[in-house]
């Protein structure tokens, strides 16, 4: 994957700079710590040709409540954020991007608090979702970060060495991907996206603790209440999740992404038949702008 080549540009502390030219200080406390905080957004090219940053203000709100859980210094206000973010778009021709957002640390050796924070915009080239395959998802033998030990609310960048462990060894041991439990043993989520189960036309989640609270899952919420779905938010165990009709991950990068099996136990509803793939087709129409009306009330 190449993220950037000699055109591109960043937004570096205030102005729009070469990516190859770019410098951070190796002294940084992020570099050494993992003390830091980011997002990670993405734009559509809509129906209308349009290019639109979905959920912008949700995303740079969270930023700063990321950077706040962190004790780090943040000085941007969303509205900035989003222009800068949109004018970082045109300079480097993207519509269908992937946008990173890093808040990092000034050189820093000891554990105090900083007095400043930088922050640096990065986009590139999302191409646009095709795939349908399923997902073939493993337990992992790692948990989530423990929200005693962790402000895991924050997205901040420390956190996701467990991510990293976690689908690395789903992928060494031939899963496409890892689902982690929280310290109790209840399912949590995955490296990098929020869990739903469907189970005789009703959505379950895990409550909110132990996860990251994502965009899109509060998007799914929404399309669930456009179309009437039931959907609850519960402690769920791995046996019972086992019982479900069909599973999918979301994510602003995964999307809404449906499962083959978990540990190799498959899931028996076929995935066009499900609930689940009515609320993808609506997040894929909704990031792009498409109208689209209920059509389950009518079925
Ligand atoms: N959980 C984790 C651990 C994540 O990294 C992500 C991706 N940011 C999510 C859930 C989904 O969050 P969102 O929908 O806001 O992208």
């Amino acid at each position: 994957m190449t993220y950037y080549n000699e055109h591109t540009v960043l937004y570096l502390n205030g102005g729009f700079v070469r990516a190859a030219e770019a410098t951070m200080d190796y002294y940084s406390q992020s570099l050494h710590y993992g003390y830091s905080v980011f997002e990670g957004i993405r734009s559509y090219k809509t129906i209308n040709g349009e290019t639109k940053i979905f959920k912008a203000k949700e995303h740079y709100d969270r930023l700063q409540q990321s950077a706040e859980a962190m004790n780090m210094p943040y000085t941007w206000s969303a509205e900035e954020l989003i222009v800068a973010t949109y004018e970082l778009l045109k300079r480097n021709k993207l519509q269908d991007a992937y946008i990173r957002p890093l808040v990092y640390a000034p050189a820093n050796m000891n554990f105090v608090q900083n007095k400043e924070s930088f922050l640096v915009i990065e986009a590139w080239e999302m191409q646009p979702f095709l795939g349908e395959k399923l997902l073939r998802v493993m337990s992992s033998s790692f948990q989530r970060p423990n929200p005693k030990g962790f402000r895991i609310t924050a997205k901040a960048g420390g956190h996701y060495v467990n991510s990293i462990l976690a689908s690395q060894e789903a992928k060494a041991n031939g899963f496409d991907e890892a689902l982690l439990s929280d310290m109790n043993g209840f399912i949590a989520e995955g490296p990098g996206a929020n869990v739903f189960y469907e189970k005789e036309g009703k959505l379950f989640t895990p409550s909110l603790g132990n996860i990251l609270p994502g965009i899109t899952r509060a998007t799914v919420f929404e399309i669930c209440e456009e179309l009437n779905i039931p959907v609850e938010e519960k402690s769920i165990t791995t046996e019972e999740l086992k019982q479900a009709d069909a599973v999918f991950f979301c994510g602003t990068a995964a999307e809404v992404i449906g499962w083959e099996s978990l540990d190799n136990v498959k899931f028996p509803k076929p995935w066009n038949d499900s609930v689940s793939k009515t609320i993808q087709n609506f997040y894929k129409d909704k990031v792009i702008e498409k109208e689209n009306k209920p059509t389950l009330e009518l079925a």
